[in-house]
C-alpha cells in the first residue's frame, strides 16, 4: 500500500511517524512545499498539563516533545493596566520550529524522510492508495474533490510575532489607543523567546493606518501600543503579515480514498489553544482506523469519520464561541477588568461559574 501525504506541519509529519510504526509494510510518501526548518509563526499553546492527552496511546512521542515545553499554571488579563490573574488554569508552549523539528527527527528515525520544497500537487494522487490532506487551512489537495468545503474569515486582523521578553504565564493583554482597541496574546515558548500575537478589530486596523505600512512600520507600531508590555524589547518577525483566521469546515472529511486532517479539515481559533493537539488527535485516530482496516481504506476513512466528527465539533463550537467573544473584544472592554476577566474565562460556554470556583478559587473569591 502506498500513501501520499501532503505537508509536513504537526499533522502530517506525526501520522507519517504513526503509519510508518502501525503499518511498517506501507510505503509512506511525505511531501513538503517549503524548505526544511522553514515555518511560519512562533510558538504554540496546549491547555491543560503538557502532552498529557498522548500518554495513554504513545508515551515515546509524549516523553520526547514535553521535556521541550515552557509549562504555567495560571492565566492572566492585562485591562486599563490592571492585571487579573485566573489561577489553575494551566497551559504549556513550545516553538513551532522546535516542535517541528522533533516530530521530524523522530519520522526520520523511523525510516521516513519527507521530501521538502515539493507541492503536493505535483504528484500523481491516482498512484497512490491513500492521500491526506494535511496540507493546513488553504489545502490545494482539498480543491482535487469535493468535499464540501466553505472558508469564512473572521473580521478581526492578527499578526503573529515574537519577542525576547519572556512571559511568565500566557497573558492577553487589551490596550487602547486614539485609533482603537488592540489585544496581544503572549506567552513564553522557549527559555530565551516569548510568542506575541497582535490583533485588531477591522475598523481599529482602517483607522491605524496598516493598510498603507511596510513590515517594518508595522511592527514599530505594535510596538509602541504595547510598549508597557514589551518593557524595552523589540518584536520579532517571521512572515508576520496580517491575516484574518479563517473558518474552515467541510461537509465530508474524505471522498473515495482521500482525507483531510488538521487545519485542511477544519480550523479552530487559536484562542483556545487547540489546533495543533487537535491535527495529533486527527493523525492518532486515522493511523488507529486503518491499522484496523488494513487494505479498505474507503472503510477506515468513514470509521475515521464517524469516531472523530463528534468529538472535533464539540471542540470547534467552544473555538467558534471563543472567536466571537474576540470579535465583540471592543465591546467587552466597556466593563471593569475583573468583569472583564470573568467574561473571558466564561467565553468558550465551557466554564460554569460552580467548575470555576473549583479550578480558580482565588480569581473566584477575589
Ligand atoms: C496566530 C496563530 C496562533 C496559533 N496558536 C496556536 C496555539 O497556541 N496552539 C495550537 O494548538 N494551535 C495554534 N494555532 C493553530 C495551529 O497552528 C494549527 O492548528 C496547526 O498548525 C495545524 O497543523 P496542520 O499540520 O494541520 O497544518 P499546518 O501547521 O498549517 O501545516 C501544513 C503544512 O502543509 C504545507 N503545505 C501547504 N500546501 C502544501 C502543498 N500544496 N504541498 C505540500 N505542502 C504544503 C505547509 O507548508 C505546512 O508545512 C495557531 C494558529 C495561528 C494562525
Amino acid at each position: 500500500m502506498r500513501a501520499l501525504i501532503a505537508g509536513a506541519g504537526p499533522a502530517g509529519l506525526y501520522l507519517a511517524y504513526l503509519v510508518q510504526r502501525r503499518l511498517p509494510g506501507w510505503e509512506v510518501r511525505v511531501v513538503e512545499q517549503n524548505a526544511r526548518d522553514s515555518t511560519f509563526g512562533f510558538g504554540v499553546v496546549f491547555s491543560d498539563r503538557a502532552f498529557e492527552f498522548l500518554r495513554a496511546d504513545d508515551p515515546e512521542t509524549c516523553d520526547r516533545v514535553a521535556p521541550a515545553m515552557e509549562t504555567w499554571t495560571d492565566i492572566a488579563i492585562v485591562h486599563r493596566g490592571e492585571r487579573v490573574v485566573i489561577d489553575g488554569i494551566g497551559f504549556s508552549a513550545i516553538g513551532r520550529l522546535k516542535f517541528l523539528q522533533l516530530l521530524g527527527a523522530q519520522l526520520e528515525a523511523a525510516g521516513v524522510s519527507p521530501i521538502f520544497q515539493r507541492s503536493a500537487v505535483a504528484e500523481n494522487l491516482n498512484e497512490f492508495d491513500l492521500v491526506v490532506a494535511a496540507d493546513g487551512a488553504n489545502s490545494e489537495i482539498r480543491k482535487t474533490a469535493d468535499f464540501g468545503t466553505t472558508v469564512a474569515p473572521l473580521g478581526n486582523r492578527f499578526a503573529w510575532f515574537g519577542t525576547a521578553r519572556r512571559f511568565n504565564t500566557l497573558t492577553q493583554t487589551f490596550v487602547q489607543n486614539e485609533a482603537g482597541f488592540f489585544n496581544a496574546h503572549h506567552y513564553r515558548h522557549s527559555p530565551s523567546m516569548s510568542t506575541f500575537v497582535f490583533e485588531c478589530d477591522a475598523a481599529t486596523w482602517r483607522r491605524a493606518g496598516f493598510e498603507r505600512m511596510d513590515e517594518a512600520a508595522t511592527l514599530a507600531y505594535c510596538e509602541r501600543v504595547f510598549a508597557d508590555t514589551l518593557q524595552g524589547e523589540r518584536l520579532v518577525s517571521n512572515k508576520s503579515v496580517w491575516r484574518n483566521f479563517p473558518k474552515v469546515r467541510n461537509a465530508r472529511w474524505s471522498v473515495g480514498n482521500r482525507v483531510l486532517i488538521g487545519d485542511a479539515q477544519r480550523t479552530a481559533h487559536f484562542s483556545i489553544g487547540s489546533g495543533t493537539r487537535l491535527a495529533m488527535e486527527d493523525a492518532l485516530a486515522l493511523s488507529k482506523a486503518l491499522a484496523e482496516f488494513k487494505d479498505d481504506v474507503p472503510a477506515a476513512l468513514a470509521a475515521f469519520e464517524a469516531a472523530r466528527r463528534p468529538v472535533v465539533e464539540k471542540l470547534v463550537a467552544a473555538a467558534d464561541a471563543s472567536a466571537d467573544w474576540y470579535e465583540q473584544f471592543p465591546e467587552h472592554m466597556k466593563l471593569a477588568p475583573r468583569e472583564f476577566a470573568w467574561s473571558y474565562i466564561q467565553r468558550s460556554g465551557r466554564i460554569d461559574p460552580d467548575r470555576l470556583r473549583k479550578i480558580a478559587p482565588r480569581f473566584v473569591d477575589g
